[in-house]
């Protein structure tokens, strides 16, 4: 029996101006409007993908360190609940906006659509440089945020994990937060908690992890296509823009199997040797000083040069829309592993795809950050642990399995791996969308 298009959605007359802020958002719904080109896809559906479901924003009070009080802006958005309960981290950063946040919760259904997981798509954030502030102010901010969010999220409703600027501590606040207004511990209320209070091991290294997959995965399959490849050995060189709970991980696994990072960067700029980076050395370095600014034995770089450099691979793992139109023509690397959420914009990629860089697009890329966090959330809905083993070995499985989809759709139409992703995505979440229909 064929499914009827669902009708057209009422968002439809709901203008997108509200959204349409942000680079990222714009590039999002470019992304998707070439992607449904290719597929011909349900002009409805595409109609109510186009904006998010709810957009909430609270005005977070804060007493700081020094007796003022300063009220920061919080967001959450949630884009699409087809699939299952709104799920996607939450950023602190200073860059952090509304349209922006719905961009991002934009793509989290897309990647959880695509990664075959019953969860749909969010996004939050506060618009705070959070390495202002100290432990206190910074575990008043997110109490508080989480205490005016406490009727939006929950574990069947809209599930938070951590993204820039928040990590597990960030986490269990809000765990907690939540738990004391219902009465009772509620762990499943976010995921990327620690492992003490219902966290699931192998989540903080999950994202970095997935990262490598896919690279190794991208290797294989241009191996397979007899297309010039990177190898994964010394022979490679490789430099990541971020070294934070994504990019430091994928720096790490990279070491480990010998390939040579010549170049990592955060927010006080990056470090390059032409020979490779020391990585756990560098890891001990911030530990100590924070940043990476000042690591012996390195040339210091600016981030923007990070980006040109001539390597194999160029992997973004820090904020989105840093290889734009303006700096695309400079990018030399010839594979581009997106660890970051919407590092390229919906122009720059085109462009390289066409000079045959091999892009792995973020909502294949980066997914193991999700698909741990399901892990999570179902060993938590179970109380019933697995070990770091199983749960890579079932990460491994989701990623080759989603890389496989998008090989095959990407030679099916014959388009870039950007769209082939959201193609696969959009290809199962659209026939749950018709299935379900529209209410009323
Ligand atoms: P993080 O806060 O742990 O690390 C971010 C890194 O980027 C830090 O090194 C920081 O110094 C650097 N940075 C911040 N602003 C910068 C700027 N303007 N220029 C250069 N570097 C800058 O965050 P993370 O969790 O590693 O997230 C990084 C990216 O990966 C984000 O796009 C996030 O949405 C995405 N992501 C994260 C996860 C996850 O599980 N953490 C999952 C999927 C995707």
């Amino acid at each position: 029996m064929s499914t009827p298009s669902i009708q057209q959605s009422s968002t439809s007359s709901l203008s997108s101006h509200l959204w349409e802020g942000s680079e990222l958002y714009r590039n999002a719904v470019m992304d998707l409007e070439n992607a449904a080109t290719v597929m011909d896809l349900d002009r409805n559906v595409m109609t109510r993908l186009k904006v998010p479901r709810r957009a909430v924003i609270v005005s977070v009070p804060v007493r700081m360190d020094d007796g003022s009080v300063r009220v920061f802006e919080g967001y959450r958005v949630l884009h699409n609940i087809t699939l299952g309960p709104g799920k996607g981290g939450i950023r602190y950063h200073h860059h952090v906006n509304l349209s922006e946040t719905a961009g991002l919760a934009m793509l989290m259904t897309f990647k959880c659509s695509l990664m075959e997981l019953p969860l749909g798509g969010a996004k939050g954030g506060i618009r705070v440089d959070h390495t202002q502030l100290s432990r206190a102010e910074t575990q008043a901010l997110t109490r508080r945020y989480t205490m005016e969010l406490m009727t939006v999220f929950g574990p069947e409703s809209d599930v938070p994990a951590p993204d820039i600027g928040t990590d597990g501590q960030t986490m269990a606040w809000i765990m907690d937060t939540y738990s004391q207004g219902k009465g009772h511990a509620v762990h499943g209320v976010v995921t990327g908690k620690p492992v003490e209070i219902g966290g699931s091991l192998g989540r903080a290294e999950s994202t970095g992890r997935g990262v490598v997959y896919t690279i190794e995965h991208s290797v294989k399959y241009l191996e397979s296509k007899g297309k010039p490849h990177p190898k994964m050995d010394g022979s490679t060189t490789v430099a990541i823009h971020g070294f934070g709970k994504v990019g430091a991980v994928a720096a790490e696994e990279l070491h480990m199997r010998g390939v040579k990072v010549v170049a990592v960067s955060d927010v006080s700029g990056g470090i390059y040797n032409p020979k490779g980076l020391d990585i756990p050395k560098i890891k001990d370095w911030i530990y100590n000083n924070r940043v990476v600014k000042g690591f012996p034995g390195a040339e210091w770089i600016s981030n923007e040069q990070l980006l040109e450099l001539d390597v194999d691979i160029l992997i973004p793992a820090a904020v989105d829309d840093v290889i734009t139109e303006k700096n695309v023509d400079r990018v030399k690397a010839r594979m581009i592993a997106e660890g970051a959420n919407g590092p390229t914009s919906s122009v720059a990629q085109q462009k390289l795809e066409a000079r045959g860089v091999f892009i792995i697009p973020d909502i294949l890329c980066n997914a193991g950050g999700v698909i741990v966090s399901y892990f999570e959330w179902v060993q938590g809905i179970q109380s019933f642990f697995w070990t770091e083993a199983e749960v890579n070995a079932r990460l491994a499985h989701v990623m080759a399995r989603a890389f496989k989809k998008v090989i095959g759709v990407k030679e099916r139409y014959n388009c870039g791996m950007k769209s082939a992703a959201l193609i696969s995505a959009i290809e199962n979440l659209s026939k749950a969308m018709l299935l379900r229909g529209l209410y009323p």
